[in-house]
C-alpha cells in the first residue's frame, strides 16, 4: 500500500487565491483594506525568512503590510509601546509578533497587551479561552491549516481516534480543541507519554508536531491511517548542505498510511496563508463588514 499524498501547496494556492478575490471586492464594495503588521525583535534568521514570506504574502493578496524591526537589544517596555501603538492603529487589522523573543522581552507581557481584536497568530489568553468555549473567531494558524486538509481529504472524522503528539499553545492544545470540536476522540501525547509506539497505533488520524527529524516511525501508525505532519526540522546532509525533514519517517510511514502530508509540501504551505485568511476576518470583524465563507 502507499499512502495518499496530502497536497497542501496546491490547497494553500487555491486559498490564496479566495484571499485575494474577497480582498478585491472588500476594497471595492466597502473601501476596506486589510492592513497586517508584523513586529520582528532581534536577527534571527530563521524569522527573519518567515517575516518576510509574511509580509510578502501579504502585499501578494492585496493588504496594507506594514513591517516593524526592532534591534535585539530593545527592552520589553520597548516592544510593548510599539504593539500599544498598532493596538491603536485603525489601518492595522491584524498584528503579528514574530516569537522567539529575546529573553529580556517576556512572552506573556505582549500576549497580554496584545489587543485580541488583532491577534491573528490567536495565541493571547483571550483568543485561547474562546477556542476553548467553542466561540473563536480567530484560530491559530497552523492548526486551523491541518483542520482544513483533513475536511478536504477525510470528510467527516466524527468518532474517529485522533492523537496529536506535542502540547504547544502554538500548535498542539488548539489543534486538539478543532479535532475535539469536529467530534473526534482526541488523545494529546507528549514527552511523558508511557509507550508513544502502542498509543499511536490506536489512532485513525495521527498529527505529530515534536519538534524531532523523522521520530515517528512506521510500525507506529495504524494501517490505512491518516497521517499530518508538522513538522519542520533541519537536518545536515553529507554535501554540507541541508534539508527539511517533518517529524514523521515518510518513506516507511508512507508505506503504511491511508494519507500523509509530505514536508515541505503539506501542513507548513498552509500557515501563512490561513494567517492572511484571519488577517480578512480580523478586518471585516474591527469594521463591521460581514466575514466572507472562505
Ligand atoms: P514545541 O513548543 O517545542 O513543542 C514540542 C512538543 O513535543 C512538546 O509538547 C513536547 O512535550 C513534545 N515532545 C518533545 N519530544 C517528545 C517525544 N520524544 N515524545 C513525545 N512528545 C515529545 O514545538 P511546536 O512549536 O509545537 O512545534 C513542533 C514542530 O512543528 C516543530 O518542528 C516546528 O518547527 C513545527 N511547526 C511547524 C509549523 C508550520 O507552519 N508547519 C508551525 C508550528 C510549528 P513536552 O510538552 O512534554 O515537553
Amino acid at each position: 500500500m502507499s499512502a495518499k499524498i496530502i497536497d497542501g501547496k496546491a490547497f494553500a494556492a487555491g486559498l490564496k487565491g479566495r484571499v485575494s478575490e474577497e480582498t478585491a471586492r472588500l476594497k471595492r464594495e466597502h473601501g476596506l483594506v486589510p492592513g497586517l503588521a508584523t513586529v520582528l525583535v532581534g536577527t534571527d534568521p530563521a524569522s527573519e525568512v518567515y517575516v518576510r514570506n509574511k509580509n510578502k504574502t501579504a502585499e501578494a493578496v492585496g493588504f496594507k503590510s506594514v513591517s516593524h524591526h526592532l534591534p535585539e537589544t530593545a527592552s520589553e517596555a520597548e516592544v510593548l509601546e510599539m504593539v500599544r501603538a498598532l493596538n491603536a492603529d485603525r489601518g492595522v487589522h491584524g498584528i503579528l509578533v514574530q516569537m522567539p523573543l529575546p529573553k529580556q522581552v517576556r512572552e506573556a507581557a505582549v500576549l497580554d497587551t496584545l489587543d485580541p481584536a488583532k491577534d491573528v497568530d490567536a495565541l493571547t489568553p483571550t483568543n485561547a479561552g474562546l477556542l476553548l468555549s467553542g466561540r473563536a473567531k480567530l484560530v491559530s494558524c497552523t492548526p486551523m491549516g491541518v483542520m482544513m486538509l483533513l475536511k478536504e481529504y477525510v470528510g467527516d472524522i466524527a468518532g474517529m481516534d485522533a492523537l496529536v503528539i506535542g502540547r504547544s499553545l502554538l500548535f498542539g492544545k488548539p489543534a486538539a480543541q478543532l479535532l475535539l470540536a469536529a467530534n473526534a476522540t482526541v488523545t494529546m501525547a507528549h514527552s511523558k507519554t508511557r509507550d508513544l509506539p502502542a498509543v499511536a497505533r490506536r489512532a485513525d488520524i495521527l498529527v505529530a508536531a515534536i519538534g524531532r527529524p523523522e521520530y515517528v516511525k512506521g510500525d507506529w501508525v495504524k494501517p490505512g491511517a491518516t497521517v499530518i505532519d508538522v513538522g519542520i526540522n533541519r537536518v545536515d546532509t553529507p554535501d554540507g548542505k541541508y534539508k527539511i525533514v517533518g517529524d514523521v519517517a515518510y518513506d516507511e510511514v508512507a508505506k503504511v498510511a491511508g494519507a500523509i502530508t509530505p514536508v515541505p509540501g503539506g501542513v507548513g504551505a498552509m500557515t501563512i496563508v490561513c494567517l492572511m485568511r484571519n488577517t480578512l476576518i480580523a478586518a471585516c470583524e474591527q469594521t463591521g463588514v460581514a466575514i466572507p465563507a472562505i
